[in-house]
């Protein structure tokens, strides 16, 4: 029997790294532009997977529209959006909001049922009181007979309305479980399990709202990775990217976040570092440690132990945001690149750059 196919997460449906993805939207914003789309990001995410080329039908119906309108309707963007972009996140979602509505249809039939039973219950108690304050009453034992019968009802029920309530209690954990493990695949990165870009972003922002002192950001980047992919193959570049991951958990300081920002880029948020030299000395620790790799080439029992990356890094200041401590960060990494790879370089210091 073949088994059902498995829907791409977004992250594997977007696997290009950063030169691939720049390059795709160099494609995507002329295209816009000849068609006056306004730039949002709604029209970039569509125009995005247009020039990657995976969902034909999208391509089909976008080149219509933009042949049959003037202008690009609204409405159409968001329907396209929503049937090519964000399908299977839709759909994921409102498969668990099904799930949901049925266990809560449930307990209210099971709750309804018991407060009915109860209802009943009183009325027959009631009844059986009131024939027992009789002064003389013939049929006692019929009396105690009911009553007893209608206790042994009332108790049935309630073990059977406990049971459904264990039984709703082990389908809201299950659901639960379902929910974080949709949250860990939401925001790690699944090849070398640190997070992902995306919640690299939202994490930065946050360490860089209020004060924000003691943050440092490190990025790096393997060196010559695409040479090495090229003499050795995908698969094992994929192990050293594995490797890297693996190497970034056990390195990070407490209150530390690693991340994989594309392709072979990570990225460290480094917090309570209040100098050069922690935010260095961290960063160096890391360079060697990925310059001692071992990687065995399984099929030759070749062992290669040339991987080396170049570290960038940069320590926020008053006024920063994502943005301008990544580009610090990232020039710093450029000038390690610059000056010959596998070093860790600070970002340029204010002196310098207005000499
Ligand atoms: P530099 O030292 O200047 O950084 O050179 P480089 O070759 O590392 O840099 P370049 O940006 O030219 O190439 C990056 C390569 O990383 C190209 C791409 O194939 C590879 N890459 C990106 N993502 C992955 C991945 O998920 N797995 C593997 N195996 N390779 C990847
Ligand atoms: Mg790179
Ligand atoms: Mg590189």
């Amino acid at each position: 029997m073949s088994k059902p196919k498995k829907k791409p997460s977004i992250v594997e449906r977007y696997p290009e790294d950063t030169r691939e993805a720049a390059a795709l939207l160099k494609q995507a914003v002329p295209l816009m532009m000849r068609h006056s789309i306004a730039p949002n990001p709604l029209h970039y995410a569509l125009w995005y997977t247009y020039c990657q080329g995976r969902e034909p039908e999208l391509n089909r119906r976008l080149d219509k529209i933009v042949t049959d309108f003037d202008s690009f309707p609204a409405e159409a963007a968001v329907k396209l959006f929503r049937d090519y972009v964000i399908r299977h996140e839709l759909e994921e979602a409102r498969a668990g909001q099904q799930q949901v509505i049925e266990l809560v249809d449930g307990i209210e039939d099971d709750v309804s049922l018991s407060v009915t039973g109860s209802h009943n219950y009183q009325t027959s108690l009631a009844q059986g009181l009131a024939a027992l304050r009789e002064p003389i009453i013939d049929d006692l034992p019929n009396v105690l007979n009911d009553l007893q019968q209608s206790t042994q009802q009332m108790q049935d029920q309630q073990e059977k309305f406990l049971y459904r309530i264990r039984a709703a209690q082990n389908e809201i954990q299950h659901l639960r479980g379902q929910l974080e493990r949709a949250h860990v695949a939401a925001t790690l990165d699944s090849l070398t399990q640190v997070f992902n870009r995306h919640a690299f972003t939202r994490l930065l922002e946050q360490a860089l709202t209020g004060d924000h002192q003691g943050v440092a950001l490190v990025m790096l980047d393997i060196d010559h990775f695409k040479q090495f992919n090229d003499q050795y193959g995908h698969p094992l570049g994929d192990r050293v990217l594995q490797h890297v991951g693996q190497l970034l958990r056990d390195a990070l300081p407490p209150r530390a976040t690693a991340a994989r920002y594309g392709g072979e880029e990570f990225c460290v948020i480094l917090r309570e570092c209040l100098d050069t030299q922690s935010a260095h000395a961290f960063a160096e620790n890391l360079r060697m440690r990925i310059q001692s790799l071992r990687i065995k080439v399984r099929r030759t029992d070749q062992v290669l132990d040339s991987i080396s990356a170049s570290f960038g890094f940069a320590l926020a200041k008053p006024g920063d945001n994502p943005e301008s401590l990544l580009t610090r960060a990232d020039d710093a990494l450029y000038q390690a690149k610059h000056s010959g790879r596998n070093q860790v370089h600070p970002e340029p210091c204010e002196s310098a750059l207005s000499a």
